[in-house]
């Protein structure tokens, strides 16, 4: 029986504990690829990835291992991303694996979302083999991490193997270990197809290409297949292994992970989670867990001055194409002109998505403040959800206002708890529980605002706390809070990119921050630049740009002419990165700094 022969599984840990290294062992000493051709970390493929040493994009290997049994083992290896705004896919990945390697750092131990990717492991039934990473080094506490693995996860760690992913220690041990605990898939190739889209990204060859691990039946090149979530039928032109390149096969079956292409024209028509079955006898149970993605965070991305609007939107159709979790749609503001509200998983998501519209398609792009999506109900009871400030009906006519709240679990050496629970008032958060996990490690659980977690919480619990807080976090529920909408005028002018919506007891705060901050930013000109924040029509906050007393242009007259050039040449130069509202000139990072608070 070819199931016997195969063991599905994922690499789960906490950031910067090994995942990525240790997958670059597994696949050199089981791989098909050679190791000098071995790029480092190839499993994270994509540049901005590897800069910030996170993983968005999910990939999958499949390897070959001679077990000592003298049995050849196919090992697919699922990979996971790594960052708490991409749990869905996180746990859709694990949902195509039958078990899990752990892996704890044993020089840092059991960490927050070490948790959260246990417990998302732990719903979708896998066995879980925890092994002990970094043991080249003298920090290492092996004890330690396995009495903190058993006490606060609640699983065996006394044999966990103990590794270095970095030098290869132990690696031999923890194969023959993953063969034995995990256990085989299982599933029957003479079913109905029901296979699970884990992953997808666009080729501009092939189309689509979807990740998929088959749960039962089959599925071959000229097979009709429907996406039962979205209702889609596509031919299959190719399906075939990872190995981590892709080799066509004759067909996928029952327990085995490989890929499908189907000319299908965009990721959102392969969504991660649907259930993949055949147009012609399709299955009637299609896999649980399925979920439409979910924007968390907007902002208004608008070519920057120079940029032409349609080379913003053919990236923007480009980077949607691979992207099923980014969105968006045109707007207008008066200050910026056409643009477009984007939509994002999180403030990483997005950051990568604004760093690749500068990096991979070269445009100059001004983004908006991020917002979250407030859902505002008015008094005729009808309900409208935001995500731009701006566009806040009058509050004449809101009944109320509810804004979305995380559930966030932080986990911390108990010296930092005070400086903690201090940042997480100030943060609006509500302490639901602390638990000492250990004698010297405790967990809080927050409920937060979303709003107060996305701009720079996560820097700040790091700062606060050396970096040994670790943070995980998801979405609650929606609450009502009493908000205002503060908006910035400059020279009388309201600035609609500038709006936000804030805290009604903090709106004083926040307005005379603003305005302070916006005076630094603000050159001067040849005439006073009022700046106010205002709450309707009540200006609570002022600051003054001085004008400039004399030309400065007017100095070189009768000078040198090279260095007056020069001169009108910076000028030009300052200028392109500047935006212009009414008369006033604005630098374009003043949208990103000015929220900025600590
Ligand atoms: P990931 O975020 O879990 O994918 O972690 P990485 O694999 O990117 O590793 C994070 C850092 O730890 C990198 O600098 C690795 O070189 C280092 N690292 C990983 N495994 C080991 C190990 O076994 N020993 C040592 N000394 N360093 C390691
Ligand atoms: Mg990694």
């Amino acid at each position: 029986d070819y199931l016997k022969k195969i063991r599905n599984f994922s690499i789960i840990a906490h950031i910067d504990h090994g995942k990525s290294t240790l997958a670059d062992r597994l696949i050199e000493k089981t791989g098909l690829v050679a190791s000098r051709d071995m790029k480092e970390q190839f499993l994270d493929n994509m540049d901005i990835e590897r800069e910030r040493g996170i993983t968005i994009k999910l990939q999958t290997t499949r390897l070959s291992y001679k077990a000592k049994d003298g049995e050849e083992y196919v090992l697919n290896l699922i990979d996971t991303p790594g960052h708490v705004d991409f749990n869905y896919e996180v746990s859709r990945s694990l949902a195509a694996c039958d078990g899990a390697v752990l892996v704890v750092d044993a020089t840092q131990g059991v960490e927050a979302q070490t948790l959260g990717n246990v417990y998302l492991a732990l719903d979708e039934d896998l066995e879980i083999l925890p092994v002990l990473n970094k043991m080249d080094l003298d920090s290492a506490r092996p004890e330690e991490a396995k009495a903190e693995i058993e006490e606060i996860i609640g699983i065996d760690a006394e044999e966990a193997p103990q590794i270095s992913a970095k030098t290869g220690l132990g690696i031999d041990e923890m194969l023959e270990k993953l063969v034995e605990v995990i256990p085989p898939p299982e599933g029957d190739p003479d079913e109905r197809l029901k296979g699970l889209i884990f992953d997808s990204y666009y080729d501009s060859y092939k189309g689509v290409v979807i990740y998929t691990r088959i749960f039962d039946g089959r599925v071959k090149k000229g097979d009709f297949i429907r996406m039962m979530n979205t209702g889609k039928d596509y031919e299959v032109t190719e399906v075939g292994y990872c190995i981590p390149s892709m080799v066509p096969s004759k067909e996928l079956k029952a327990g085995e992970v490989g890929y499908i292409c189907a000319s299908i024209k965009q990721v959102a028509d392969a969504r991660v989670g649907d259930t993949i079955t055949l147009t012609k006898s399709p299955t009637e149970h299609p896999l649980k867990g399925y979920k439409k993605a979910q924007s968390m965070v907007y902002c208004g991305v608008y070519p920057a001055e120079g940029e032409k609007y349609e080379n913003v939107k053919d990236a923007l159709e480009k980077l949607q194409v691979n992207d099923a979790a980014f969105n968006f749609e045109s707007e207008n503001s008066a200050a910026l002109g056409f643009g477009y509200r984007c939509g994002f998983l999180g403030l990483l998501h997005m950051d990568v998505i604004i760093e690749r519209l500068e990096r991979e398609f070269d445009l100059n792009v001004v983004t908006t403040l991020p917002s979250v999506i407030y859902k505002v109900v008015m008094k005729d009871g009808s309900e409208i959800m935001v995500q731009n400030p701006s566009n806040l009906p009058d509050p004449a006519d809101i009944q109320r206002i509810e804004e979305p709240i995380v559930s966030a679990e932080i986990m911390t050496p108990k010296d930092y708890v005070g400086t903690i629970m201090t940042l997480c008032q100030s943060r609006r958060g509500n302490m639901v529980h602390m638990e000492y996990l250990t004698e010297t490690r405790v967990q809080l659980h927050y409920e937060i605002p979303l709003n107060e977690v996305i701009y720079d919480f996560f820097d700040a619990l790091k700062s606060k706390t050396k970096g040994y807080a670790s943070l995980d976090y998801e979405f609650k529920e929606y609450r009502a809070a009493k908000l205002v909408k503060l908006d910035i005028l400059l020279n009388k002018e309201l600035i609609d990119a500038f709006s936000t919506i804030v805290p009604e007891e903090e709106a004083y705060a926040k307005g005379r921050t603003i305005c302070a901050k916006l005076k630094k930013l603000i050159p001067m000109h040849q005439f006073e630049v009022p700046i106010q924040a205002a709450i309707g029509q009540k200006v609570i906050a002022r600051e003054t740009v001085r004008a400039y007393r004399k030309d400065v242009i007017a100095k070189c007259y009768g000078g040198d002419i090279s260095r007056k050039k020069k001169l009108l040449e910076k000028q030009k130069e300052g200028k392109k990165r500047m935006r212009q509202f009414g008369r006033v000139e604005v630098p374009q990072e003043a949208f990103t700094e000015v929220l900025k608070f600590d």
